[in-house]
């Protein structure tokens, strides 16, 4: 099936030959080929230093695509359309021999001058590689030039604003597209539809009618081989600046008045305005942080994080956090957002779940047990779908309630896995489409935000860590921290989506 929509590019990928490159990005690539989002007319420019030919990388990307999508139709005519230069990207002389390859290529395919320059390398790099593709001329061309650039986006707000200020040297806001893979989740996406496209939901979206809202990510992995970047970063970095703020973002967002990138975006901004700021005496009353001990995931004993390679023996390093998050507007004030993200915990699962608020009188407390509060899941990930819990009355004679669900799973609507979050970022950064990327001013707010809370943990040693055992739901100080307001965590455990 060929779409009317089939952009023609030049991407050239620095760090081709890098894990995030063959997992994600020549499968992606790989995929939108197929389906026809892709034609002929594109071709890949790979940058690394090591030495290979084109007959080695090619043959490192039909291995990624074999590997990682486990087909291999056209595939030989796909990887035709890869090149590759070895380069280190702090050497200044190479930069002219890659503009002439991609001048030859550009001709070659038909590419009309258009490039994309994505930036899958460590973030040290994003600054110097700007400099050069303008001072060397590579950004000087007919078509578009956009920028696509990995996370982490700064490791605070000054670093990402320095950052910032550099690449606006080399290109406009317009032009950067700063990847959030979570926004590229089909369920993410989905966040917005079910609020804006349902009746039922937008007008029970507010205080008046939902109690709180828990955002959870759990990861059942440790730091694995990535212990040195995550010493510095800890979980408030890796996850809470960025895929956890973004989702609270489109959560609370007031509707946008079209469904164009502007209008999103700067709702989003508007709802990161709101969160209510904190002094360095609140962080700890709002925040919570933990460490993982040794412990067992899925029958297997497995090290604590202060025993992971690259980690130091005393790190104070978070692998979890929890928060409440304040959004000061008229519509959420009063409702708690409650966020919490881990790695080592007992189960890998990204959901969102909506508490309503209790009906104003029970009438049917004369059973055993309790209403249920009704909830609205979102299941963002492995599970992909949405669930509304409600009561219904008990089969047999009398008027007992009993808690029932509605389902579905995205797999059952569109009879297919929904696509990669990769293939759609990388097909909407073709077509110029950033809605699902982040704007300078998200991250901006969202820095300044997480900011308060590592100004308060960098400076103080936690002398619990570590504090909750590898396998488990995570420390106790996060069940505190919803107890506090008469809440608990919804287990993600017993939220799991129907079979549809
Ligand atoms: P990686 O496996 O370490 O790959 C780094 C790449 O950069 C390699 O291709 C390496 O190739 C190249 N490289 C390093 N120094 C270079 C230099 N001076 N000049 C030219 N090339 C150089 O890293 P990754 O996991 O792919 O991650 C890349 C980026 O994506 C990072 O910003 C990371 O935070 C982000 N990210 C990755 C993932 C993931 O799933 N992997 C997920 C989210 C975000 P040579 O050694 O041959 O030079």
């Amino acid at each position: 099936m060929t779409e009317t929509n089939t952009p023609t590019a030049l991407i050239m990928i620095f760090g081709a030959t890098g894990d995030l490159a063959h997992r994600k990005l020549f499968p992606s690539l790989y995929r939108l080929y197929k389906k026809g989002r892709l034609t002929d007319r594109f071709a890949v420019l790979g940058v690394a230093r090591r030495s290979l030919t084109l007959e080695e990388f090619q043959e490192s990307v039909r291995k990624s695509i074999v590997e990682f999508t486990g087909e291999q139709d056209g595939l030989d005519e796909f990887a035709s359309h890869f090149y590759y230069q070895s380069h280190d990207v702090t050497d200044s002389s190479s930069y002219i021999q890659l503009r002439e390859l991609a001048n030859k290529l550009d001709e070659h395919y038909g590419l009309e001058g258009n490039r994309l320059f994505y930036l899958a390398m460590a973030p040290e790099f994003f600054g110097t590689i700007g400099d050069h593709l303008k001072l060397d001329g590579l950004t000087d061309t007919a078509g578009y030039k956009r920028l696509v650039i990995e996370k982490p986006f700064g490791h605070d707000f000054e670093s990402a604003q320095e950052l910032n200020n550099r690449l606006r040297q080399a290109f406009s806001e317009e032009e950067i597209y700063r990847i959030d893979h979570y926004l590229g989740k089909a369920m993410v996406q989905n966040i917005q539809v079910i609020r804006f496209a349902n009746a039922l939901f937008e007008p029970l979206w507010n205080n008046r009618y939902i109690s709180n809202i828990q955002v959870t990510s759990s990861e059942t992995l440790g730091v694995e081989e990535r212990g040195r970047y995550y010493e510095k970063s800890g979980a408030l970095r890796d996850m809470v600046q960025n895929h956890m703020l973004q989702m609270v973002a489109l959560l609370a967002m007031e509707p946008p008045i079209k469904l164009n990138t502007e209008e999103i975006r700067s709702e989003k901004v508007r709802a990161l305005r709101s969160l209510r700021p904190m002094s360095q005496d609140e962080v700890n009353q709002y925040f919570v942080r933990g460490q993982y001990d040794e412990g067992t995931i899925n029958g297997e004993s497995v090290p604590g994080y202060r025993t992971e390679p690259m980690v130091d023996p005393e790190s104070n390093t978070e692998t979890y956090v929890a928060g409440k998050l304040v959004i000061d507007n008229f519509r959420w004030a009063g409702v708690p957002f409650y966020i919490r993200t881990g790695k080592r915990l007992g189960s890998k699962s990204t959901k969102i779940v909506v508490q309503f608020k209790d009906i104003p009188m029970n009438l049917y407390y004369n059973t055993d047990e309790k209403l249920t509060p009704n909830l609205l899941v979102i299941h963002i990930q492995p599970e992909e779908g949405v669930t509304l819990h409600l009561n219904a009355k008990k089969s047999g004679s009398g008027m007992k309630t009993t808690p029932v669900r509605l389902s579905t799973a995205s797999k059952s609507i569109d009879r297919m896995n929904t696509p990669e979050a990769y293939e759609k970022l990388l097909y909407d950064s073709m077509r110029g489409d950033a809605t699902n990327f982040t704007h300078w001013d998200e991250v901006a707010l969202s820095w300044k935000f997480v900011d308060a809370i590592s100004a308060v943990w960098e400076n103080t040693k936690e002398t619990t860590f570590p504090n909750y055992a590898a396998g488990s739901d995570g420390p106790q100080v996060a069940d505190q921290l919803l107890e506090k307001d008469g809440f608990e965590w919804w287990p993600v455990e017993n939220l799991e989506i129907d079979n549809c």
